[in-house]
């Protein structure tokens, strides 16, 4: 062996501590700027490809200019979800307290897989899930683990079911028993469930056709009349009801299911009741909504992403199983390596039993230090600010007349239509030509407004008409932010609109 001097290439104390400083000044100078900076850079792919063009260094490089590029090669061709006028799919804004939870919880670099390489993380997180729990009113020694995001809580819950619920052995025997000729089937209403359920029945390898979709009513909550029909439908065809998926707080407009009845139904029938709660269950703290989740306490679990609407900086998703026992069941497995050691009083619970993964980080930290940062009463006020400016909207959008509301406004979602009167009256188009010339210019209107930076808002679709939809995620969107986002999308919309338009048919 050579004899090269050891070097564990670490920094030196003082040189780490003045990096540190420097990466502080530059993050607080962001935030400082977060109101004020173009919410999407709009720029192609190929200049991002060109920015990042380098090859693997051979030779390392002096960290103060790798934080530098933070400004020059990072933040340029960012897009900026703190932004308050940031609206885009359902993106929290990330706490402030958040970000240094993060850099913390990498110092310390704890695996929260198991107790043994994760004690006070391992706590943090039990401790954190029973005050979730507690928030929507679950049983505080319930199960339940944070995930990357709300799809995997989504799989945790249904995986958990479908090991509880199978009749046979599905642990040991896989989905493929020759004895059970039915097919597993996962319910959720037809306009508001959310795809990440059909990601799910897809992961566990049930067919994306195992999602039967149930007819809503006019609110766009489920309507339980149809889903008794539709699993006495499965019956009779010899397949196996698993899971009802309730939406609380749904993609589009933000509508809770009817969580009582599906509770119910579940009940009588012995079919597992999963509430996908994941940008909407939190809204239970706002005391005007409260009555419409009653129920949620019902189901045998619930998916709930702290990095929507607690605001918390990616990733974190969270799920909760009534019954802790059945989430162990579920998932636990042995190996030699995986404990090495006598069950003694010097261990505690393994996360990897109870959910996918096995190395999980310490995500707990940034959430428990949000809610203790803000307490309940902080997050009430959030919450209800961002209700309060999807509310503002409905008012805006029902006042103007070349607005359509298109649902009563709930929760933190909102979808409209731009639907000018010039396009009516002056063009004479028939009802089609004018639902597709609307599809277009809804769709015109919100690529426009992205690239112009003030806000970032997308698209979606309500009853097949393509809409200009909000989630209003950010605590720090204020009214203003909505007027003058809702008065850019109409200017963007008149000089759309004012276009020769037939031209484009
Ligand atoms: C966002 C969302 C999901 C998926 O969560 P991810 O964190 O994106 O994985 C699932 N269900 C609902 C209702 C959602 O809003």
């Amino acid at each position: 062996m050579e004899n090269e001097a050891f070097d564990n290439l670490d920094m030196k104390p003082e040189d780490f501590r003045k990096l540190g400083y420097r990466v502080i000044d530059m993050i607080t100078e962001y935030y400082t700027s977060i109101q004020e900076i173009p919410v999407f850079p709009p720029v192609t792919t190929s200049e991002v490809e060109e920015v990042f063009k380098e090859d693997f260094p051979e030779a390392g490089q002096d960290p103060f200019n790798i934080v530098k590029e933070w400004k020059t090669k990072i933040l340029p061709y960012a897009t900026h979800l703190g932004s308050p006028r940031y609206f885009g799919f359902v993106n929290g804004s990330g706490t402030m307290i958040g970000t240094l939870a993060e850099a913390m919880a990498a110092a310390v670099n704890m695996n929260s897989g198991g107790w043994k390489a994760a004690p006070s993380a391992t706590e943090i997180e039990r401790r954190t899930i029973a005050w979730i729990a507690e928030l929507v009113g679950f049983p505080l020694d319930c199960g339940g683990l944070f995930t990357s995001g709300g799809t995997m809580a989504n799989f945790t819950a249904l995986e958990t079911a479908l090991r509880n619920i199978a009749p046979y052995d599905i642990t040991n025997k896989g989905l493929q028993d020759k004895q059970i000729p039915g097919k597993f089937r996962v319910y959720m209403s037809d306009h508001e469930g959310h795809i990440s359920i059909t990601r799910v029945v897809d992961l566990l390898n049930m067919g994306r056709e195992s999602v039967h979709l149930v007819k809503s009513r006019d609110d766009f909550s489920m309507d339980t009349a149809d889903l008794l029909k539709c699993i006495d439908q499965d019956i009779s065809n010899g397949d196996y009801p698993l899971c009802v998926v309730g939406q609380v707080g749904s993609i589009n407009v933000g509508v809770i299911d009817p969580l009582e009845e599906i509770a119910a139904i579940c009940k009588e029938r012995n079919i597992w009741f999963h509430a996908d709660g994941a940008c909407g269950a939190v809204g239970m703290l706002i005391p005007e909504k409260r009555e419409q989740y009653q129920g949620l306490e019902l189901a045998d679990s619930i998916t709930l992403d702290p990095h929507k609407w607690l605001y918390i900086p990616y990733d974190c998703g969270c799920v909760l199983v009534r019954d802790a026992e059945k989430m162990r069941r579920a998932f636990s497995l042995q190996a030699p390596y995986l404990r090495g050691t006598l069950p003694t009083e010097y261990s505690g619970l393994y996360y990897l039993d109870y959910g996918p993964e096995m190395s999980r980080s310490f995500r707990a930290l940034k959430v428990w230090m949000s809610i203790k940062h803000y307490g309940r009463e902080g997050y009430r006020k959030l919450l209800s600010q961002n209700v309060n400016c999807v509310e503002y909207l409905d008012t805006l959008v029902r006042k103007d007349e070349d607005f359509q509301a298109l649902h009563k406004p709930n929760l933190l979602m909102y979808c409209m239509q731009y639907a000018p009167l010039i396009l009516k009256e002056k063009y004479k188009l028939n009802p089609e030509q004018l639902d597709s010339r609307l599809d277009l210019l809804n769709q015109q209107i919100v690529d426009k407004i992205q690239i112009s930076g003030t806000a970032f808002i997308m698209s979606s679709k309500i009853r097949g008409r393509i809409v200009i939809r909000l989630s209003v995620c950010s605590h720090r969107t204020t009214k203003e932010d909505i007027l003058l986002v809702f008065l850019k999308l109409k200017e963007i919309g008149e000089g759309l609109s004012s276009r020769n338009i037939m031209e484009e048919y």
